[in-house]
Formats: C-alpha cells, sequence, structure tokens
C-alpha cells in the first residue's frame, strides 16, 4: 500500500528578536552577525498510510504540533518534503493548495477558541461545505450539517446554538462535525482531548475512531498522554527536541521500548493495580534550549546510557524488528 502523507527530513524554525547589537559576535577575531532560531523540527520524516491512525507523542516543546502545523502548510517548512498523495505540497502556493485544504482537515485542542463565537453551530459547519463545494446549494448542506450533527452525538434542534451555549465535549465534537464536513481523507486532530475532563475524553476518542472506521480517513494524532496514544493509534513516532527518536507500531514501542527518552516518558505514567511499562527511572538535566541544539545525540545530556561517541555523532535509525525504529547509539 503506498502512503498517502509522507514527510521527509522535514525541518522548521523561528527566527529569535535579538537586538541589532546582541546579534554581533567575535569568531576567529572577526566581527560577525549571527541569526539565532528556534529549531523546532529538525529533519523528521515519517509515512501515514490511508486508514491509519499515526501519532506524534512527546513532552510539550518537543515540536509535535510544529511538525503538524508544518505538515497542514499552515506554516511553511524550512526544508524538507512533504508529498501528499504521492504529490510533493512542501512549496504550494496557497491557490494550488486548496484541493488540498479539503482533504486535509485539522480538529484543535482548544475547541472554544476554534469556533467562531458570533456564528451559529449551522452556519461553522455548513460555511466549508460550501466554500469546499462538497455539496450543490444551501439546502443540501443544512441536511448534510443535521446528519452530521446526529453522527457526533448532537440534536439537530441544537443546530441554532451558538458555541457558548455548549460543553467542551459538546463543542469538540461540533469540532469533529466542521472537519468532517468536507469529506477529509486527513485528519490532524491536535491534543483533542487534554482540555477536557477524564471522562469526557474516553467518550470523543471513541467517537473519533468509531468515525476513522466509518469514513476510512487516516489520523495523525498529536498527544503527550500515553494512555490516550495507546488508545488510538496505529503506529506511533516519540519526539524529544524536534526529533523522532523511536518509530513503531503501538506493540513495538509498547511492548518493546527500546530508545532512554521512550523508557522515561513510559516510567512517568502513573498505574494502578497493573505492572507499569517501564520501572521509574530518574533522570538528570533540563531539556536542553532549542535555540542551541546539543552536538550528536539531543538526548545525551540527559541520559544514563551516553557513550562518548554520543556526545559528537548524531545517531541514525536502526531497525530493530521490521517498522521499530530507534535513533540510539545502543543499538549500534
Ligand atoms: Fe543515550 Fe547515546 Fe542513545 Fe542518545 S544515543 S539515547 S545519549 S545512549
Amino acid at each position: 500500500m503506498k502512503p498517502l502523507v509522507q514527510v521527509e527530513d522535514l525541518v522548521q524554525e523561528f527566527k529569535v528578536n535579538q537586538g541589532f547589537l546582541d546579534s554581533f559576535k567575535w569568531k576567529d577575531k572577526k566581527l560577525v552577525r549571527e541569526k539565532k532560531a528556534v529549531h523546532a523540527v529538525n529533519k523528521v520524516s515519517f509515512d501515514i498510510y490511508p486508514g491509519e491512525a499515526f501519532s506524534l507523542v512527546g513532552e510539550s516543546g518537543c515540536g509535535k504540533s510544529t511538525t503538524a502545523k508544518t505538515i497542514i502548510r499552515l506554516l511553511n517548512p524550512v526544508s524538507g518534503r512533504i508529498y501528499y498523495g504521492g504529490e510533493d505540497i512542501s512549496r504550494l502556493k496557497s491557490e494550488k493548495m486548496l484541493p488540498y485544504r479539503k482533504k486535509m482537515q485539522m480538529i484543535f485542542q482548544d475547541p472554544y477558541a476554534s469556533l467562531d463565537p458570533q456564528k451559529t453551530i449551522k452556519s461553522i459547519i455548513m460555511e466549508p461545505m460550501l466554500f469546499h463545494k462538497v455539496v450543490a446549494n444551501k439546502k443540501e448542506a443544512e441536511e448534510k450539517c443535521m446528519e452530521l450533527l446526529k453522527k457526533v452525538g448532537l440534536r439537530p434542534e441544537q443546530a441554532t446554538r451558538y458555541p457558548h451555549q455548549f460543553s467542551g465535549g459538546q463543542r469538540q465534537r461540533i469540532g469533529i462535525a466542521r472537519a468532517l464536513a468536507v469529506e477529509p481523507e486527513f485528519i490532524i486532530a491536535d491534543e483533542p482531548v487534554s482540555a477536557l475532563d477524564v471522562s469526557i475524553q474516553a467518550q470523543i476518542l471513541n467517537l473519533m475512531m468509531d468515525l476513522k472506521d466509518e469514513y476510512g480517513f487516516s489520523y495523525l494524532f498529536i498527544a503527550h498522554d500515553l494512555s490516550v496514544v495507546r488508545h488510538i493509534s496505529d503506529r506511533l513516532g516519540v519526539m524529544y527536541l524536534g526529533t523522532i527518536v523511536e518509530m513503531g507500531t503501538k506493540r513495538d514501542v509498547f511492548e518493546h521500548v527500546a530508545h532512554p527518552y521512550t523508557k522515561l516518558l513510559f516510567s512517568a505514567v502513573p498505574t494502578v493495580g497493573e505492572e507499569p511499562i517501564v520501572p521509574p527511572m530518574k533522570m538528570e538535566g533540563e531539556i536542553p534550549n532549542p535555540v542551541n541544539l546539543p552536538q550528536g545525540c539531543v538526548f545525551h545530556d540527559r541520559c544514563p546510557y551516553c557513550k562518548e561517541i554520543c556526545k559528537t555523532v548524531r545517531p541514525d535509525f536502526k531497525e530493530l524488528e521490521p517498522g521499530h525504529q530507534v535513533a540510539c547509539h545502543l543499538f549500534a
């Protein structure tokens, strides 16, 4: 099967605002101007297949949301390639991106902030349908809107209400209905349940999975909560400081966890009455500043297994078993 989305060596950076004088440094006895940047995404590569739920997981600030926003072209990549259905969309201008904007949709973390408070639910859901011409007219759009509301667990009579009249879980259901309105093939869900009560999270996740099974689209899930990732993913990539350090199927990563950073993440998961995935681990040090990325392995400052080579040579991916890849010198 061919991938639906391919991400190759994706790089995303944000310039740091410095004073004019602060940007000059002495280098080899010369005064040179240095432009600093936050290295948010650093040569990230992965594929997502049709009908697959792929997750990016990691602590906040690891670059997972920036990767997602770059793939959907809310941000332009600094370098690297994004292919959708085999077509290179990395540098398409807005006009040429339009057909892809219909195929790729996003569900946001904060459903309230992503819904226009001035508009009724009906107009929020109908607007993209009419814009992308997935329906012939307003009447058809209204019928489809009512159908979608029922699909996501809301009542058609709620269509004339405004976002503030709904609970957080209901607003996320509206966000899902809006994403489905244009019949997408690929949905990016950026921490879709992290702003919701725990009791509501499972309902929304189950709804999202049921809809995927019914419509057959693919997901890119962005999450920091490993129980969410375990529930929803077919495959996942673990990110640290803008790079993927381990990638594989849910079984590969949860049952044969290999990378020291993944072990650290797993060791922090509280378990009640169950064996922990990884025994508690103590990790030294702070996450390095993404403006000055460490040489070699980006995790070496904090890794208890760090060897000399880790400080200078960035590890390549090694395949531990088909599809299970780890970037770590322990597996050379
Ligand atoms: Fe630790 Fe070295 Fe592996 Fe990095 S490459 S995770 S520093 S052992």
